[in-house]
């Protein structure tokens, strides 16, 4: 994600370095992996956004993409013209991982639901499962979810 432009998420403004720190992430086992995350902030509001780094999207190898489109049921391992594409297990841990996170999205999204991703309070005041209309009404639902979480600090948990 580095090379895209830093723009602020909730002003449209410039980002400029600030600071990094040091985070580690858990993998799967008792692994432990450490990492660098840069702090950028914004020169207008002078919001504190994190970058995401590429090592936090779970099984990145294959890209969000693959993967929301496996979870969403349009890549399956039936497409078998690239070798690159998951098998039913890795799709299946997908899922698991989707589902495990499920209730965290949510609170991620009603908390920056109306800020950033426009949804209406209505919605928002609803029990209707933010995650399952984003990713009815947005094709990306995946990054967009992965980029915000990230940007505010928090983080999924690996299965
Ligand atoms: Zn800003």
């Amino acid at each position: 994600m580095s090379n895209d432009p830093t723009i602020c998420p909730i002003c449209d403004n410039v980002l400029k370095y600030r600071d990094s720190l040091l985070r580690h992430m858990k993998l799967e086992g008792q692994n432990r992996k450490n990492y660098m995350i840069r702090r950028l902030q914004c020169t207008h509001c002078g919001s504190l956004h994190r970058e995401l780094p590429d090592c936090f999207v779970p099984y990145k190898h294959y890209g969000a993409e693959i993967i929301s489109g496996a979870v969403d049921g349009i890549v399956t391992s039936t497409d078998a013209d690239s070798e690159d594409y998951p098998c039913e297990i890795t799709i299946n841990r997908w899922k698991h991982w989707l589902a495990f996170n499920t209730n965290r999205i949510n609170g991620y999204l009603r908390s920056i639901g109306f800020q950033v991703l426009g949804f209406s309070e209505e919605l928002l005041k609803s029990t209707t499962s933010l995650l399952d209309e984003l990713r009815s009404s947005n094709p990306e639902w995946l990054e967009t979810i992965l980029r915000f979480i990230y940007n505010s600090g928090g983080f999924l948990g690996v299965v």
